[in-house]
């Protein structure tokens, strides 16, 4: 296969920073496709050639397919990364690529259809007799029809949009009298914010870990898993602290899991960086989604198992990646990452966007900083208000918290609020401290809004 010369990047923020610093040290120029509002930016200012793609909100630039694609023709590329979130999952966009003449750094849209489609992948697992949550995800919607099947499953459930992500989506229902109004309310969130009312239901697993085990699948069609992270950290359904390798699983259980993991990839011919995630209860492990993709927490399985996996992405795609067997396989000690967000834990985590003052960092050994926004660059709210990512490898879980406590005390940002104390929290909190948090560990501990606490220091 021809090897890339040029490389569009359709995301922004982090990530583009990241996909830029290995184009630049594999030899490859890039292109970056940004809206309006991305002009100040970290990664508008390392990449070889910018092309605005369209103004700010995001359908009308970093969803739009036709926009992006003509961006990187325009831009002289011959391959694009899509990142995360955005277009990353889109089949679509996958095709439009490849009909463009464009090498899509992913898996095939192929992959993304039977893999990514919650429901379908769900049906792959049937084959390949993976754990499935208990649930309903047939195609009848009558309203009535489904509460019986939640009263089947039995309350708790969970209802989620099958067309869904992000955490985005999902209603708990706890009793048959909420479940049809609850019902309703999920078809017609689904409806605004994935274009299809279909929802499916699953049992709700309330004392559940959230374990995830990244796949890759070589050049060769080898697949292969890169251990476990454990990310049962969340705020609505969302990821806020994430690790490797988890300190939940014993050797079988990992074993087992991450056998489970390379079998659906294997039957849904994955190619490029994927993660399967299961929940885990009471030593039980059940298969959630699989997502098609880099995933946002992927530098702590590259700090622990010393890889690049957007390197390894973007030399499958041009056909030049073969895993060997040994290398790279055995994790070695414990990386833990935070996500940094421009909000005010005083107000319930309220976004605060606005412009970034002093941005400085505590260099140091093991300590890793994604980040796409420097002093002087604006938090905007069109976007999600993540202002940076922070990674610390040591050789042990309790050295890697204490490493991480320690870099965002001393991490300066001016201009916005940040979840910095809100993280602090979590960190030195037991459950979390003995690796027994699952992922109702905020809304345990941390549901309301921090209290301003006076200094104790001298
Ligand atoms: P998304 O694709 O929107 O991220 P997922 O299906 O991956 O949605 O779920 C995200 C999170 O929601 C999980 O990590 C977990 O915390 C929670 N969750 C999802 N399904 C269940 C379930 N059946 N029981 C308990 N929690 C769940």
């Amino acid at each position: 296969m021809k090897k890339i010369k040029r490389l569009a990047i359709a995301n922004r923020g982090e990530v583009a920073v990241r996909i830029h610093r290995a184009c630049e040290e594999l030899g490859i120029e890039t292109v970056l496709l940004h809206s309006e509002a991305d002009k100040e930016s970290r990664a508008y200012r390392m990449c070889t050639k910018h092309i605005c793609i369209g103004p700010s909100p995001i359908a009308q630039s970093y969803l739009n397919i036709e926009a992006t694609i003509q961006g990187a023709l325009a831009g002289g590329a011959d391959a694009i990364h899509p990142g995360f979130g955005f277009l990353s999952e889109n089949a679509d966009f996958a095709e439009a690529c490849t009909a463009a003449n464009l090498l899509f750094v992913g898996p095939s849209a192929k992959s993304i259809r039977t893999l990514g489609d919650k429901v379908r992948c769900k049906e792959l697992a049937l084959q390949a007799q993976l754990p499935l949550v208990p649930g309903y995800d047939g195609k009848n919607q009558d309203i009535a029809f489904l509460c019986d099947q939640a009263e089947k499953i039995g309350f708790p459930v969970i209802a989620k949009a099958a067309a869904g992500g992000g955490g985005r989506g999902m209603k708990l229902i706890r009793s048959r009298e909420e479940a049809p109004e609850m019902l309703e309310s999920a078809q017609r969130e689904s409806q605004a914010a994935f274009g299809s009312s279909q929802v499916f239901l699953e049992k709700y697993l309330d004392r559940a870990k959230h374990i995830e085990f990244q796949i890759f699948g070589d050049s060769t069609g080898q697949v292969v898993h890169y251990h476990d992270r454990e990310c049962s950290i969340q705020r609505r359904h969302q990821k806020i602290i994430e690790e490797a390798i988890s300190p939940s699983l014993t050797d079988e259980l990992r074993t087992k899991m991450g056998e489970a993991a390379v079998a659906i990839a294997q039957l849904g011919q994955y190619q490029s960086a994927g993660t399967v995630e299961f929940l885990l209860q009471d030593e039980k492990f059940y298969l959630l989604e699989v997502n098609t993709r880099l995933q946002v927490e992927h530098p702590v399985t590259e700090m622990v198992l010393g890889i690049d996996l957007v390197k390894a992405q973007i030399l499958t795609a041009q056909g030049d990646f073969v895993i060997s067997p040994q290398q790279h396989r055995v994790p070695q000690g414990a990386a833990i990452e935070c996500r940094l967000y421009a909000e005010n834990p005083f107000l319930g985590g309220i976004p605060s966007p606005g412009l970034l003052g002093e941005v400085r960092f505590p260099e140091g050994p093991g300590r890793r900083f994604e980040y796409g926004f420097e002093k002087g660059d604006t938090i905007t709210s069109f976007y999600d208000p993540m202002i940076a990512k922070v990674i610390v490898w040591d050789e042990t879980r309790p050295r890697a918290i204490q490493k991480m406590i320690r870099v965002l005390k001393d991490t300066i940002i001016f201009g916005v609020h940040t979840n910095i104390p809100y993280l602090l929290k979590i960190l030195s909190h037991p459950e979390f401290v003995t690796g027994r948090m699952t992922t109702r560990f905020i809304e345990k501990y941390l549901n309301e809004p921090l209290q301003v606490e006076k200094s104790t220091e001298a």
